[in-house]
């Protein structure tokens, strides 16, 4: 419908706009409002905020867009400063939920979701160098960022649920913390079952006992005889087997489901504020897999928030570097890292920035993506790249330099940055913003989760946590099944069974 719209309020709209479609949040949604989204391929049903929060990707493909963006103004940003983190959480989703929600549940909901954060702040700004920060969001329940968005999401399936009277049965592939954060936001939730495939004896020891030392009995895990792509593919054979996907009512909570995106531009927007936004501009550098965290600081940047630049930070997978530098989209084969939750070629997300730089065009989009995944090389169009580097900068780092970014960071100021974090860090410190806008850095890990490289670096490994100090000892629970369709599918039936007997 209103696809096509045009900017119609050029002055309000932050330069450059990539696309056309822009609305002032106070005119086109009071309470009752819904926000509608589109896909990015333009097959796919119009759907609002709780048909895509369970429905995942779109059925052409594509991933779902909001039909406009939200536009706040410089007071609406000033009414949020010094807010508690919930609050400030539940005002910049608002727009993105719509109708799905009254205004005062999203905050309760926000607000429970936070509560059992290890640090007050939520997500603290630490201060490294004069003009450099770490965005620490990793004080969730599993140590990594993706608690920011998934304990929210948790809550927002029992409340869609419950409002329609459905259940779902969550389906995953993890190589490490998407499964965890699941885990540990489903756990025990009364409308959904969630079943996580992980690559047998490819995570880490703390990721896996992260996931099956969790007893819920509507949570099932299984280590799967093979790569973490035998698994997404898996997934994926689940959801294409019609009768299946009817019978369990299969849901998705992976990186490309837009709450997810939708509840990681709070934090950027927090940081922000506390730097001075929106009396002064500030840039973040971001390390990146499947370009979800970033895309959401691209997001509170279309919304109005003064985002100078954006660095993507990758390790030696570095197609999203290869890109920004030389426009050259090509898929290598992926190879094991220090930071495996970036070990990735095919960032999903991307395609929706892509939608952007095409100027909205899903036709353009779809093209280029069954492109892509035919010939393994994305062909972006000269305009849209430039348009894309007038914002984003590229940085890339191997082990070694990851391993020396963490060890300069503990001489130089007792930092500990995990091996994800230092990508960040050493991003933000390679490509400043010549305007001299501070730098913050997306911390994405807690030290303790990857011991080895801590190890490798420093010497040592960072204690866990005092709520996870007995993780070693508690009691793990798995099934373990070859990487073979009709095992899968019984297992996951076993799950959802379970509590019926
Ligand atoms: C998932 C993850 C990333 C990558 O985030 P994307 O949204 O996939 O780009 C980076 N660091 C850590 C620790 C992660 O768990």
């Amino acid at each position: 419908m209103a696809e096509t719209r045009r900017c119609d309020d050029a002055a309000g709209c932050p330069a450059p706009c990539f696309g056309p479609s822009i609305a002032r949040f106070t005119r086109s949604g009071g309470a009752g409002a819904g926000m509608r989204y589109v896909s990015t391929r333009g097959q796919a049903p119009v759907r609002d905020f709780a048909g895509v929060l369970l429905a995942g990707l779109a059925e052409d493909g594509g991933l779902y867009v909001p039909e406009t963006w939200p536009a706040f103004t410089p007071s609406d940003w000033r009414a949020l400063r010094g807010r508690p983190y919930p609050e400030v959480a539940a005002r910049v989703m608002q727009p993105f939920v719509g109708g799905a929600l009254p205004f005062a549940t999203l905050r309760a909901l926000c607000a429970e979701a936070y509560a059992g954060f290890g640090h007050a702040a939520v997500a603290p700004l630490v201060q490294l160098e004069p003009n450099l920060f770490a965005l620490e969001l990793f004080h969730g329940p599993t140590l990594a960022f993706k608690d920011m968005a998934m304990q929210v999401l948790g809550r927002l399936f029992d409340h869609v649920l419950a409002a329609s009277d459905q259940r779902v049965t969550i389906v995953g592939a993890t190589s490490g913390d998407t499964g965890s954060a699941a885990i540990a936001a489903f756990a025990g939730r009364a409308r959904t079952d969630v079943v996580i495939l992980h690559p047998e004896g490819r995570t880490s020891e703390v990721q896996r006992r992260q996931m099956t030392t969790v007893a819920a009995p509507n949570i099932g895990n299984i280590a799967v005889g093979g790569t973490f792509d035998d698994c997404q593919d898996l997934v994926k054979a689940m959801f294409a087997d019609a009768p299946f996907r009817r019978a369990l009512n299969l849901s998705a909570v992976n990186s490309i489901n837009w709450a997810r995106v939708a509840a990681q531009v709070p934090y950027y927007v927090a940081a922000a504020l506390a730097l001075g936004a929106p009396d002064r501009e500030v840039a973040f550098a971001v390390p990146t897999g499947n370009f979800g965290n970033v895309l959401a600081a691209w997001v509170a940047r279309r919304m109005g928030l003064p985002v100078a630049r954006l660095v993507v930070g990758s390790n030696r997978n570095d197609i999203l570097f290869r890109f920004l530098d030389a426009n050259d989209m090509s898929v290598h084969s992926v190879a094991p890292s220090l930071s495996p939750s970036m070990d990735i070629q095919v960032s999903s997300n991307f395609e929706r920035l892509l939608f952007e730089l095409l100027d909205r065009d899903p036709a353009a989009t779809s093209a280029a993506m069954l492109r892509f995944r035919a010939e393994g090389r994305m062909t972006v169009p000269d305009a849209a790249w430039h348009r894309a580097r007038t914002l984003f900068h590229g940085f890339r780092l191997d082990d070694d330099g990851t391993v020396a970014e963490i060890r300069r960071l503990h001489a130089a100021c007792g930092y500990l940055a995990d091996p994800h974090s230092a990508v960040g860090i050493a991003a933000a410190r390679a490509r400043p913003c010549p305007a001299g806008a501070p730098m913050v850095a997306a911390a994405t890990a807690h030290p303790a989760k990857f011991p080895d490289a801590m190890r490798r670096a420093i010497g040592a490994a960072p204690p866990l946590p005092p709520r996870l100090a007995d993780l070693y000892e508690r009691a793990e629970h798995y099934a373990r099944a070859p990487a073979e369709l009709a095992a899968i599918e019984s297992l996951v039936r076993a799950t959802v069974e379970r509590k019926t007997v």
